[in-house]
């Protein structure tokens, strides 16, 4: 029998979660659910000039928005960071001891060496390379130390780093699943540090233990790390054990094809929240971006996605993050979603932008689900609402085309028209939704006016605006007083 999936997520907790990182965590999430596998949650945190106090709450915190879920690893519960599950701890920093077992055995193997050079050395030598046209590596130096010397000289406190010890010139080959076999010389490949000079292990030494520990079967991860698998795969062979598969996947672009980077804007999970995406169309829109489904499908439900996905439909080449493209999606799920759920978003916004209060949304549930459906069609996102909203909450000045509009030659047109709207409501107590459909007729009925030259001009008058929603939903939306108001100024 095949083993289980085990997929794992492993960011560095920088502060934020880069949304080719949410991407990461998605196919992972994927992956993990279609075979029925596990998926878990580490926090790669070795790197301690990195670190960012608040960041693994943080990181929790979008991957929940996200709706990713994870069945083992770090957690948060009752506001304090826990860890769950057979193979921890899950967090890195909390496990320097395993490490250092594995690279005290590659030293004793002669697979790693502890390596003297200070800064001023390595920096010369990067220049020196550097100056040749070489790729920066490290010159081998202290290679072959004597491992004893090495030792006597460590039990003096001289500082010192670990390295892998590469063999010369050796081929190194690996499988991935997007892209294939790939071989790289060990001639191209620095001698990695392994354990820094503060005892704490570098990414590459971590991840390959850890991996071995958590039964990590199958790696995905961004195509960044492709240039250091080979070390990771040297590792393994070093250590003699059994090797993942490999799953890199393309890099998320911007349009110009350049790597997504905050200094252009919107990178972050929470940048993507706060301007009020749906969790569920940033998912469905990221899984598209470097993967393809098999037929032209483009709205999908996280369990059409997780029925769908395969590693195999994964781009080689980067995929292009098109935030229009994302917007369309998200419009989407906001049209779809239910409507208590967009009433509560609706209300959340409207309130946010002071137009209502929290009373008026709870006492007018259905006004406000009228509401929302008049003008969802008109939104890609629900913080897009307000703006759309305010002619019904509040006067606003004319446009320089309306206002040309109604005092040109449809003046008289909008005289005629705003006494005849108001002795017409002044029958009424209140304008219902039905009584709104009916309206416009009985208007062209007692004013001869029609087609353009009723519904324009009225328009105008009464949502300052000569485009908008239906008519008998603006009626219905501002209300009697309101539309008498607005009427004073024409007639
Ligand atoms: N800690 C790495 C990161 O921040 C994880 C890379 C990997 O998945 O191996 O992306």
């Amino acid at each position: 029998m095949d083993k289980k999936v085990r997929v794992r997520f492993a960011p560095s907790p920088t502060g934020f979660v880069h949304i080719g990182s949410l991407r990461t965590a998605l196919y992972n999430y994927l992956f993990a659910e279609k075979m029925g596998g596990d998926f878990i949650l580490r926090i790669e945190d070795t790197d301690r000039t990195r670190y960012v106090e608040g960041a693994i709450e943080n990181l929790i915190n979008s991957l929940h928005w996200a709706g990713i879920h994870y069945s083992e690893g770090v957690f948060i519960e009752d506001g304090k960071v826990v860890q769950k599950g057979d193979y921890g701890p899950y967090i890195q920093s909390e496990r320097l001891d395993i490490y250092r077992k594995y690279v005290d055995q590659l030293i004793e193997e002669g697979k790693a060496y502890y390596c003297f050079c200070d800064k001023e050395r390595l920096d010369r030598i990067r220049e020196e390379r550097q100056i040749k046209g070489l790729i920066p590596k490290y010159d081998g130096f202290c290679r072959n130390i004597p491992l004893d010397e090495a030792k006597k000289r460590v039990a003096n406190g001289e500082p010192y780093v670990v390295r892998l010890k590469l063999p010369k010139d050796t081929d190194i080959t690996f499988h991935d699943v997007v892209r294939g076999d790939i071989t790289i010389n060990t001639e191209d490949i620095d001698d990695q540090v392994l354990l820094k000079s503060d005892g704490f292990p570098t990414y590459h030494m971590a991840v390959v233990v850890d991996d071995h520990l958590m039964g990590i079967t199958h790696i995905v991860r961004g195509e960044e790390w492709l240039p250091s698998t080979p070390k990771h795969v040297f590792l393994y062979e070093a250590l003699g054990w059994e090797k993942p598969e490999y799953v890199h996947l393309p890099t998320v672009l911007n349009k110009d094809r350049k790597k997504l980077s905050k200094r252009q804007g919107d990178v972050s999970v929470e940048d993507f929240k706060d301007k009020g995406y749906l969790p569920e169309a940033l998912n469905n829109y990221l899984a598209l971006v470097g993967w393809s489904p098999e037929d032209n499908k483009e709205i999908f439900t996280m369990d059409e996605l997780i029925k769908e996905f395969s590693f195999e439909r994964v781009s080689k080449t980067g995929g292009i993050f098109d935030k229009d493209k994302l917007d369309w999606v998200n419009a989407q799920f906001l049209r779809n979603q239910d409507i208590n759920v967009l009433r509560e978003e609706a209300s959340e916004e409207l309130i946010k932008a002071g137009l209502i209060t929290e009373d008026f949304a709870k006492n007018n549930k259905e006004y406000m689900e009228v509401l929302i459906d008049t003008l969802k069609d008109s939104i890609s996102l629900m913080t897009e609402l307000p703006e759309k909203a305010k002619f019904i909450f509040e006067e606003l000045p004319l446009a320089d085309e309306t206002k040309e509009f109604l005092e040109g030659e449809n003046a008289e047109n909008a005289k005629v028209l705003a006494n005849a709207i108001e002795e017409e409501l002044s029958s009424v107590d209140e304008i219902t939704l039905d009584y709104a459909k009916t309206f416009m007729k009985s208007i062209q009925k007692k004013t001869g006016i029609k087609g353009k030259n009723l519904y324009m001009p009225v328009r105008a008058m009464i949502s300052f605006s000569v485009h908008g929603p239906e008519m008998d939903r603006i009626l219905y939306l501002l209300g009697k007083e309101k539309i008498f108001k607005r009427l004073d100024k024409f007639k």
